[in-house]
């Protein structure tokens, strides 16, 4: 508890104690390479130290909402949705960040009010909206026009481009904060700059974004990917990145379904104890071994860490014969668990069902949405 709160307190920027005015031994900034902004005809370029989410060619940072190949289109140096195809989104996860983004409703319009170049940037997988519509000369309802928070917060002012010119979001998203019991410590918070004027100063977000209704907060991780929303109409992006924000010691993923499920079962150690994994939501598994359990998150692939304790583990999955290597510490060399387990008992799960190991694990029908905006404008 100590350890969330002071999370949340972190989030209101304060001198930092530890040092005295204009104190000669505190470390300088880092030094990056700042990059260049973009005009309507060139993209700029990103800082160096943000990841490159799409640079014109490359859409591999994208995937569907159930990590599978997305089916929007790279086209002319943009990413662009295909109608009906669904939402997109990160492979990686991001908490507290500055993200980047240009965006361009189609030429010539088509629809009027919502129905016309209608997309959103999503933060928390597709919990909160920054609304992108063409609202060139356009009306619709005030909290849903572009760059509002959806259903929540009106831009300041509308610093909106005619359709087909591009435009830029920067933004600054702070996550919300929930402590382990899954109670709320503190709002998500954003700032929104559109085409350079701050339209978003710092709000505190009510929950997630929703049509007609406003959702409750409800907890979920930290870290979790960026989505694009399809909303029908082939909206275009390029020269998008972000820049995570604090000091992260591991990257985070969220795997397709179907990898993350190749995982799930009990594996087994010659002197008869198990390590049991399952599936838990918004893209994290459960480790139980040695009776404790503990919530994974995905640094790569095979990957996995705690954020409870220094465990790690690494998966290898090849047809039937799976395995599972946990460490603990730097010390740790590393304990082999295997399946099928050799004893007949498995630990009871600590956690909700799910699929039990199979010889090739089966891909689960598609784990439900977290609560969440759906649907969403
Ligand atoms: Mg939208």
């Amino acid at each position: 508890m100590a350890l969330a709160l002071g999370m949340a307190a972190g989030l209101r920027a304060a001198p930092d104690p530890n040092w005295i005015d204009h104190d000669r031994d505190r470390p300088m900034a880092t030094v990056i390479d700042p990059g260049t902004s973009s005009t309507p005809e060139v993209p700029g370029k990103a800082p160096s130290d943000a990841t490159v989410l799409f640079d014109g060619t490359d859409k591999s940072a994208w995937v569907a909402l159930d990590g599978s190949p997305t089916k929007w289109i790279v086209h002319d140096g943009a990413l662009e949705c295909v109608p009906g195809s669904g939402y997109v989104r990160t492979l990686q996860s991001f908490g507290d960040c500055q993200l980047h983004i240009e965006w361009a409703a189609p030429n010539p319009p088509h629809g009027v009010s919502q129905d016309r170049g209608n997309s959103g940037v999503f933060f928390g997988y597709d919990r909160y909206e920054c609304q992108v519509l063409d609202s060139y000369q356009s009306k619709t309802y005030a909290d849903g026009a572009a760059a509002a928070i959806y259903g929540q917060y009106p831009p300041l002012v509308n610093a909106a481009r005619p359709p087909g010119q591009w435009q830029t979001y920067d933004i600054i998203w702070t996550a919300p904060r929930f402590d382990a019991d899954g109670k709320l410590l503190s709002k998500a918070r954003e700032t929104v700059i559109h085409n350079g004027v701050l339209v978003q100063n710092n709000v505190e977000l009510t929950g997630p974004t929703g049509w007609i209704n406003r959702i409750p907060y409800s907890a979920h991780p930290e870290r979790l990917p960026i989505a694009l929303q399809d909303h029908g109409h082939p909206v275009r992006y390029r020269n998008v990145w972000v820049r995570e924000l604090g000091s992260p010691r591991h990257k985070e993923f969220m795997l397709p379904e179907s990898v993350l499920a190749s995982y799930v079962g009990d594996y087994g150690k010659p002197k008869g104890s198990v390590a049991a994994v399952r599936r838990l939501p918004d893209g994290l598994l459960s480790l139980n071994f040695a009776d404790r359990p503990l919530v994974m998150h995905a640094e790569s692939p095979t990957h996995f860490y705690a954020l409870s304790t220094d465990v790690q583990c690494d998966f290898d999955v090849k047809g039937a014969a799976k395995t599972v290597i946990i460490t603990v510490g730097q010390d740790s060399e590393g304990m082999k668990y295997e399946t099928p387990p050799e004893v007949a008992a498995p630990t009871a799960p600590a956690v909700p069902a799910a699929p039990a190991a199979a010889a090739v694990a089966p891909v689960p029908a598609a784990i439900p949405p977290p609560a969440a905006a759906t649907p969403a404008h």
